[in-house]
């Protein structure tokens, strides 16, 4: 098809520009090592979503070591010949760190023991850095650190250290006491000391939790052994592999479609595997339902769009139809769907603010990258172990819609998404973040309500014209009022008085927090 090999030699010249020159696994080691990306080891293992396109870093400073040995904080399993396969534990040494995303490391011990290949960097960490320490839980929740710290197998004196919530950048300690969880903020001074007691200082949390191990002095309780970690997922890595992050249209012989996982409009959606080893999903697209330029220029966007809580697009096919967009599996489907098979049966309130504030954090993501969703919505949520949470099929809405300026009378056969809709949007075709904080007051609507449908017993007509007479819906059943109350600001007839997605995830993440009197008992010393 024409357009396609039009639209592959363009592809093809846009990736060529992008793509830096790669040091293959048996290369032998560049002269230049000191990449300048040591990792604080202050830091969390996660580095910041960085750019997909590598870029040359800068010299270390002579004085500078580089951190040459890590540790494996998740087990990973080779997808390509060229990877490395490891377990958690295990120590590697980095050879070249200059990919940015994957690095060229050694393994010391484990599995892979003196081979050398690419392994996905934020699956490791500095030996001796926090990250290493089996006590760091580093993006645990409160309340997750206390269902952790009350499960089996922990006993008095378990405890973890985690970032605090209510506080970005500082840390908390929790620790098990009489069948209770208690929680400490660890607090700094100006040089950077920490400590729980102002009179106790430490250079160093390791330091603090050797103390705090050897005597309680103060503490509810002497610290024991650290909480034992229930199987935790492993994070997400930058594409499917070392090869894919810049060259990201990869051959269609490479995915095998295992089982349809379900249905829209405009296509279906697979789950898949990609070279015999790693399951992602698959999303085939109905033969005419989009541009592939169009498309394309849109993915170029969206692949640089990586947070925890956004759906990864790993990789296209876009060289014949049906187009094919890789991405993420998430195994529990969309939000839309879990909520409604679970009806409150397992989720409570605490877990319904939980996912909207996972949300909110992905869409705050975005808001910073002045990228807008267009179809916000709890079908285009989907839901992985632990009720984890990610936005998907940011920018599609866009790609679907340009043909025709109006989406709302656009393709025929479209299902409109009227009541999720800002007036703006739907009236002027006005779609700014400000339209998506009003589709997400309707997702909070949806949360709340286990999956109802908005406006219940309304027509999508009958729902605007009620909405123009400065009508909103009323707070559902056994929702907070507090919630009610965000959902209406996202409803506001202003949007530039509606929040910003930041402030909703914050108002969401600290519900509890505020909502608690004695969030730390470390207050009292
Ligand atoms: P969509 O065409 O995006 O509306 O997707 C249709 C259905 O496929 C959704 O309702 C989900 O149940 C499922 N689905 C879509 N994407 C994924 C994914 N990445 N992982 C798992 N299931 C998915």
């Amino acid at each position: 098809m024409d357009i396609h090999k039009k639209f592959s030699s363009c592809w093809q010249r846009v990736v060529e520009s992008c793509c830096s020159k790669r040091l293959k696994p048996n290369e032998p080691e560049p002269e230049k090592q000191d990449t300048g990306v040591n990792i604080d080891p202050g830091s969390t293992h996660q580095p910041e979503p960085t750019s997909a396109i590598s870029r040359p870093l800068p010299p270390t400073p002579v004085a500078v070591q580089p951190v040459q040995r890590y540790i494996a904080l998740f087990d990973y399993s080779a997808r390509t010949e060229e990877d490395l396969s490891f377990n958690t534990g295990d120590i590697l040494e980095a050879l070249d760190k200059s990919p940015g995303e994957w690095w060229i490391a050694r393994a010391l011990t484990g599995v892979s023991a003196s081979q050398q290949g690419y392994i996905p960097a934020n699956y490791v960490a500095p030996v001796e850095s926090i990250d290493a320490e089996p006590w760091y839980f580093p993006d645990t929740k409160r309340q997750d650190a206390e269902r952790m710290l009350l499960a089996e197998g922990n006993d008095q004196g378990a405890f973890l250290i985690r970032n605090s919530e209510s506080l970005k950048g500082e840390l908390s300690l929790s620790v098990l006491d009489k069948g209770k969880v208690k929680h400490y903020k660890l607090q700094k001074l100006e040089n950077g000391y920490v400590y729980v007691s102002k009179t106790k200082p430490f250079a160093t949390i390791k330091e603090l939790v050797d103390y705090y191990t050897e005597q309680a002095n103060g503490l509810c309780v002497r610290l024991g052994e650290p909480c034992k970690k229930m199987q935790m997922e492993a994070p997400q890595t930058y594409g499917l592999s070392y090869n894919t992050v810049d060259l990201w249209e990869i051959e269609r012989q490479s995915i095998e479609l295992k089982r349809k996982l379900g249905a829209g409009q405009f296509g279906e959606v697979h789950e898949g595997l990609w070279n015999g080893t790693t399951s992602v999903a698959v999303k085939t697209l109905k033969p005419g339902s989009m541009d592939p330029i169009d498309f394309l220029q849109e993915a170029q966007i969206m692949k640089k769009l990586r947070h925890p809580k956004l759906i990864q697009l790993y990789a296209v096919c876009t060289t014949e139809e049906p187009i094919y967009i890789i991405t993420e599996l998430m195994k529990n489907g969309s939000l839309l769907e879990y909520l409604q098979k679970d009806r409150g049966t397992t989720l409570q309130i605490t877990d319904q603010i939980e996912m909207a504030a996972q949300v909110a954090a992905g869409m705050a993501y975005l808001e910073s990258q002045n990228y807008i969703h267009r179809d916000l919505a709890a079908r285009n949520v989907l839901v992985g172990e632990n009720n984890i949470c990610k936005v998907a099929d940011f920018g599609l809405a866009r790609v679907f819609m340009k043909e025709n300026e109006n989406v709302y009378e656009a393709k025929e056969g479209c299902k409109l998404p009227v009541k999720w809709t800002a007036p703006e949007a739907l009236h002027e075709n006005r779609f700014t973040i400000k339209s998506d904080v009003w589709s997400f007051g309707i997702l909070l609507y949806e949360i709340m309500t286990f999956g109802q449908t908005p406006y219940p017993g309304m027509s999508n007509m009958q729902a605007v014209q009620w909405l123009a007479k400065g009508r909103r819906m009323s707070c559902p059943p056994n929702c907070p009022t507090v919630l009610h109350k965000i959902m209406m600001n996202c409803w506001k007839e202003n949007e530039q008085v509606r929040p910003t997605f930041e402030t909703l995830q914050w108002q969401l993440e600290d519900y509890f927090d505020l909502d608690t009197s004695s969030y730390d008992d470390s207050t009292r010393y």
